[in-house]
This record gives structure tokens, sequence and C-alpha cells, in this order.
């Protein structure tokens, strides 16, 4: 992973302000540097604030998600300049596809059938795993079973979250951020005990953190396949297949992972990487 020299707390500042520039929807108005409506350029929603996977660093966009849409994107035919990234934090990605506010989805999206009654997924393109960041002199979690008692943080509308709700609710107290650098603020300031959602996420943000007083457990307790978000009704699905096929066969696929995850402490699983593309609805 590149050094970033963004630090958390600025990461947090920075997004609770883009926040709260896409709060308002956009009632009825032509979207601003929105989807593209018969135009020649794309709008491709990302996270912002994830390093190694999708990251605002002034006006550079950085990280695995970013380089494979824009691999992605290149092949459906559009250039470099006709990309349009927006922020699409966890819990809005279902709408904003919904509302038109983006064309196509590469942020840490997982395939669910949940997610596909109201949206349609090319890929997946990855797999990772749900697992646990915690202080680096923690050493009584070490895995999902430890968590009765605890203190946790994740993001409203992620996978992560919900999976907590609904297999460890009992006596877990889970605390909900719009993203995972807040919940690395809480977990650096001792509110909570530690940070749940997939492994290569905890790897960037351990990672950009620097100073080593962090961990990742290393226990993952899900399967995390990461599709392109899109529009129900898409007619993109097969075009975006082809395409992820092709990057994983000419050896950008390896690259773009390695070069996106230097210097964090991460390896993808072997067994579910790189994936197969489903077949499309
Ligand atoms: N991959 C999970 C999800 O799609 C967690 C990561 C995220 O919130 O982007 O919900």
């Amino acid at each position: 992973m590149r050094k970033h020299t963004m630090g958390l707390l600025a990461m947090a500042a920075a997004s609770t302000l883009a926040l709260s520039a896409c709060g308002g929807a956009e009632v009825g108005g032509e979207p601003e540097g929105g989807a593209s409506e018969g135009g020649d350029g794309i709008t491709i929603g990302i996270k912002y604030d994830q390093p190694g996977l999708g990251l605002q660093d002034g006006a550079e966009y950085t990280g695995f998600d970013v380089d494979v849409a824009r691999y992605v994107a290149n092949e459906l035919g559009y250039s470099e300049d006709q990309i349009t990234f927006k922020e699409t934090p966890s819990a809005n990605r279902e709408s904003m596809l919904q509302n038109g506010d983006v064309d196509m989805i590469f942020a840490t999206y997982s395939i669910t059938d949940e997610r596909k009654e109201v949206i349609d997924f090319a890929g997946p393109y990855f797999v990772a795993g749900q697992d646990l960041l915690v202080a680096a002199d923690n050493t009584d979690i070490t895995g999902p079973e430890d968590l009765e008692g605890k203190n946790l943080c994740s993001v409203t509308g992620s996978t992560s979250a919900e999976k907590i709700k609904t297999d460890y609710a009992e006596g877990v107290q889970l605390l909900e951020r719009p993203g995972y650098a807040e919940c690395v603020t809480a977990l650096a300031a001792g509110q909570v005990d530690a940070v749940t959602t997939d492994d290569i996420i905890l790897a960037g943000l351990s990672a950009a953190n620097g100073d080593g007083n962090l961990k990742v457990v290393g226990a993952p307790f899900s399967e995390e396949r990461y599709g392109v978000g899109l529009p129900k009704g898409s007619d993109r699905c097969e075009d975006i297949n082809a395409a992820i096929t092709k990057m994983i066969d000419d050896g950008t696929w390896e690259e773009l992972v390695a070069a996106n995850t230097e210097g964090a402490d991460y390896t993808p699983n072997a067994d579910l990487n790189p994936p197969t593309p489903d077949a499309c609805a």
C-alpha cells in the first residue's frame, strides 16, 4: 500500500464532510455530476475512506476497487477522463443506484440475496472475510467466539453490522458509524474493544494508521464476495463479467491486489481468489 499521509482524524473529517455534501437527495433535479443519462461519461460509486480499496486523497482516488473500476470502465469503452467518481457510503449504495446517482458501484460491496432484490450485481471480482481489528496488545479477542461482553464498532448498512446483530447479538454492544475510519477513531480512543468488517478493509486501515498499535485478529468468519453494483435491469452485467475475466486472465488482477496491499499485512484467501464471476441475472 502506498504511504498515506492523511491522518485518521483528517480522514474521518473528510468523510464526514463528504457525507453531509451528498446527504440531501436531489429530488427531480438534473443530477449534477451524477449518473450520465445518455451522456458520454460514466459515474462510478466508490468508498472515499478505505485506504487500499477506495480512498480520496486530494484530487486523487486510489485503491483496489478504484483500479478495478478504471479497468472495467476502460473495457466498456470509457477513457479515464470520462469517469466521475462519487462517494457511496455503505448505507447509501442501493438507494444511489436506484436513484440514478451512480451508474455502477465498486465499493467493497458484498453480493447478497437481500441486495439482489433491489439491484443487480456483476462479478464477484474479489472475496474477503469478516474479521476483527483490535489494539495490538489485546489478548482476549482471538475470534468471534470471544465477543461476549465486548463493545464493537461497525458501519450502518454493512453486512458486517448485520452479521453481528443476527449471530452475536447477545452480549455484544454494537456502535454503528457511517464509515470504518470513524470506527477506528473510536477504537483508538478506547470507546470500543474491536472494529469489525472485511479483513482487507481492516488491514488497510491498520496499515494507514501507521504506528502499529492496531492488529487484525486474522480469524475470518464469513465470505464477502465483492460484486459490481448495478441498477436493476442493467444491460452491463455480461460486459462487466467479461472485463473481470480478462483482468484476471491477463495478470492485472494479481498486480492490482499486490500494489494495493503493499505495506498492509494481508494475503487474499487463495482458496477463494481470484473468483469466477456468477452468471448474470
Ligand atoms: N462487504 C461488506 C458490505 O458490503 C462490508 C464492507 C462495506 O461496508 O463496504 O456490506
